[in-house]
């Protein structure tokens, strides 16, 4: 992504940053030979937590008196897209997407100082890490129909549920769990908790295994698990609000995420095709593939102006309900096309198994389902649409 404003220090970060990439991580990756299916140890995850905060990418956009810079979120959108670009394995721990101070979001509103010391302080600082758990066996795009039970018992509430495909809970300590309190209360009787994974009645499942072979994500089973109240994040009945709030934020987050990928995958693209030789010379100069890589570049400019403009919005104070679904929705079905292209690019190098090509591939297609499908996207984007177009007819009449 180009930066859309004058050199400021986001250049300066971005400068920073891709010396840490390429210097640091990428040559640490090639030295402990790590493959992307790999199980990282916890210890090698945690370091690359503590080295970020270090440098001060974890948390970047953090509030600065929660140690962030509180950059906004375009600047964020173009350190997303370049981490994701950079080749870098263990990418998502970068800025702390996965299992880091990203997953806490608005929540840091709602937390009690109590909550801060004891949770909120030490993901920022990379001490522990934190998943969010609401999706359930039976409970997937219809989150309002959860079942895990929290109910009160004197100054704990007893946790009894199953939440599914956790991502971050291999190496989190605690999860963000949305229990029913009140099950005649519909979304209102959802509330939020901090739940410790190492206490007496969780326990992980890791029987469901992602296309792309990582291992992030875990079933997370709890039984009859006694939480203190003081966990309670809000007040009782306010944790679907709560997940809702930052839902447009997260959706469009995503974004620049995929837009790095697909920026990897047109790389290797572009350099593989000026290097495959067919037919006495390069692939590179057959129209077919040269129109493979317009409509790919062509798509990853329309998604990277699509992504800025939209986080532009939302650092204005505008609602970015309907553009970040818009966002979500376009941006996960062109860069799923794009590495689509990429693989075809490659031909029988872009099927191999755990080639670049071939892992973003599977990667950016698990992204039209996780975070609301693109189906849910579409609900939204027509809800919005839709009530826009009934607001205006009023005005009209
Ligand atoms: C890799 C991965 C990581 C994940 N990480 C987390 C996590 O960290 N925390 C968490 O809580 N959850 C997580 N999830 C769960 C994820 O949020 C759900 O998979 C997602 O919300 C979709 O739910 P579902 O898979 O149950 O599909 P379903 O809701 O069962 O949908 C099945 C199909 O029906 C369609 N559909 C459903 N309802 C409608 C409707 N109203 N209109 C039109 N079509 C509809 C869907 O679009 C889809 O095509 C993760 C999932 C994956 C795969």
């Amino acid at each position: 992504m180009q930066a859309i404003h004058p050199p400021s220090s986001i250049d300066t970060l971005r400068e920073a940053l891709g010396r840490y990439l390429q210097e640091e991580l990428v040559p640490l990756e090639r030295q402990l030979g790590l493959g992307y299916e790999d199980r990282f140890p916890r210890e090698l995850i945690r370091s690359v937590w503590r080295r970020c905060r270090e440098l001060g990418f974890y948390g970047i956009h953090l509030p600065e008196a929660l140690g962030g810079r509180g950059i906004p979120l375009t600047d964020l959108c173009l350190l997303k897209d370049d981490v994701a670009a950079s080749g870098a394995i263990l990418f998502p721990h970068v800025l702390g997407d996965w299992g880091g101070p990203s997953r806490i979001g608005s929540l840091v509103q709602h937390a009690t100082p109590d909550q801060v010391e004891r949770f909120v302080t030490p993901v920022i600082r990379g001490e522990m890490g934190i998943c969010f758990a609401m999706t359930e066996p039976h409970s997937g795009s219809d989150a309002a129909s959860i079942r895990t039970r929290a109910v009160r018992d004197g100054d704990h509430f007893v946790v009894t549920g199953h939440k599914h495909y956790i991502s971050a809970s291999t190496f989190a300590d605690v999860a963000i769990t949305m229990c029913v309190t009140d099950p005649e209360a519909g979304a209102k009787g959802i509330s939020a908790l901090f739940v410790p994974l190492d206490v007496p009645g969780v326990r992980l499942d890791y029987d469901c295994v992602p296309m792309t072979g990582q291992f992030v994500d875990a079933d997370i089973l709890f039984d009859q698990v006694r939480v203190p109240a003081a966990n309670l994040i809000g007040a009782e009945g306010d944790g679907f609000r709560i997940a809702m709030d930052r839902i447009s934020v997260n959706r469009l987050l995503h974004c620049p995420t995929m837009i790095g990928l697909a920026r990897q995958a047109l790389r290797h693209t572009i350099d593989y095709a000026h290097r495959r030789r067919q037919f006495g010379g390069p692939i590179s100069r057959f129209q077919a593939i040269q129109h493979m890589v317009a409509d790919m570049a062509t798509a990853l400019y329309a998604c990277e102006q699509m992504v800025l403009a939209t986080a532009a919005r939302a650092d204005r104070g505008e609602d970015i309900r309907t553009q970040a679904s818009m966002c979500k929705l376009f941006v996960s079905e062109r860069c799923f096309e794009i590495a689509d292209k990429a693989v075809q690019i490659h031909g029988n190098v872009g099927v191999t198994r755990n080639h670049p090509v071939e892992f973003i591939f599977r990667r950016l297609r698990m992204y039209r389902i996780v975070t609301g499908t693109s189906e849910i996207q579409r609900n939204t984007v027509a809800k919005g649409v839709l009530s826009a177009d009934v607001s205006r007819a009023a005005e009209r009449a």
